[in-house]
């Protein structure tokens, strides 16, 4: 293990109990960690005021440490970051690459109703059709002052034309590399910063894969296109873009995706049903 290697790292976000597909993907990059001589972290992304809860942090301890992983000091636990994420937000409004958006989900459900055969995004979410970034700076200005809620979006055209092109990300596997060219914009007007936390999944994400020197991204292919969009978040921020892995899904019996919202099976429920953690590794491929 060495402090100059290849840095992986495993980000769950504690609004639930880890299951198998959490298993696979932690194991793969300790797996992978190992093989290329380099360490593993572990980061808890709780920036989700409502949905983290510390039992839930307790959970993925006891869980991974189950399974016979363990990681450097100190965790990162994301909602302690927060002044530095709004600082990295900051920068991207102050040049003019992030605007505030008013429109609640409901409104932007019925601007895309309106808007008739709708553009989606990566993920099946309606395009934001860019009313906010269309307001007149006064009126901006005065909603701001009265404390409007607002979330941060990037203005997509500005960013793509800031970042320059062509943008793109070194996909590794065990067998060597290839290059993949980032489409962003299929993204839109992507939210930066949501209405309760000066952050976002994404711009938390990059600002940390940097902040703790991760060289190696192994995670869902789920993520895949969001990828995308981290790629233009660093080279705006003027962050390393690490290489990337995204790694298979794992489905239940009827072919769907394993996830906490369906109630896949908890590993705190195979453990206390007698599982051993030998037998998880080897039914996913570990052994
Ligand atoms: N926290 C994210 C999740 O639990 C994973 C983020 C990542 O690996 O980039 O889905």
């Amino acid at each position: 293990m060495s402090a100059d290697g290849p840095v992986l790292r495993f980000a769950p976000s504690p609004n639930g109990r880890l299951h198998l597909g959490h298993a696979y993907s932690a194991l793969l990059n300790a797996d992978l960690a190992a093989r290329m001589g380099g360490l593993c972290r572990l980061r808890i992304e709780d920036i989700d005021p409502l949905r983290s809860k510390p039992d839930f942090v307790d959970g993925i301890v006891a869980d991974l440490g189950w399974l016979g992983l363990t990681y450097p000091e100190p965790v990162r636990r994301q909602s302690r970051f927060m002044a530095a994420y709004r600082s990295a937000r900051d920068g991207l409004i102050g040049r003019g690459l992030a605007y505030p958006c008013f429109c609640s989900r409901r409104e932007i459900r019925a601007l895309a109703a309106a808007g008739g055969d709708t553009p989606r995004d990566p993920d099946g979410g309606p395009l934001y059709p860019g009313r906010c970034r269309r307001r007149d700076p006064a009126e901006v200005a005065d909603r701001l002052a009265r404390g409007d809620p607002h979330t941060w979006r990037l203005d997509m055209a500005a960013a793509l034309g800031c970042a320059g092109s062509p943008l793109g990300y070194r996909a590794f596997t065990t067998g060597g590399e290839r290059w993949v060219t980032a489409d962003p914009a299929r993204w839109g007007d992507a939210v930066i910063a949501r209405r309760d936390v000066p952050t976002s999944y994404h711009l938390a994400v990059v600002h940390d894969d940097a902040a703790e020197g991760i060289t190696h991204v192994v995670r869902g292919r789920d993520l895949e296109a969001a990828t995308d969009l981290h790629v233009l978040l660093q080279v705006l921020l003027g962050l390393p873009v690490p290489r990337y892995r995204h790694h298979r899904l794992l489905r239940d019996g009827s072919g769907e995706k394993l996830a906490k919202s369906r109630g896949s099976r908890a590993l705190a429920d195979l453990r206390r049903d007698g599982v051993l953690p030998e037998e998880i590794r080897a039914r996913l491929g570990f052994a």
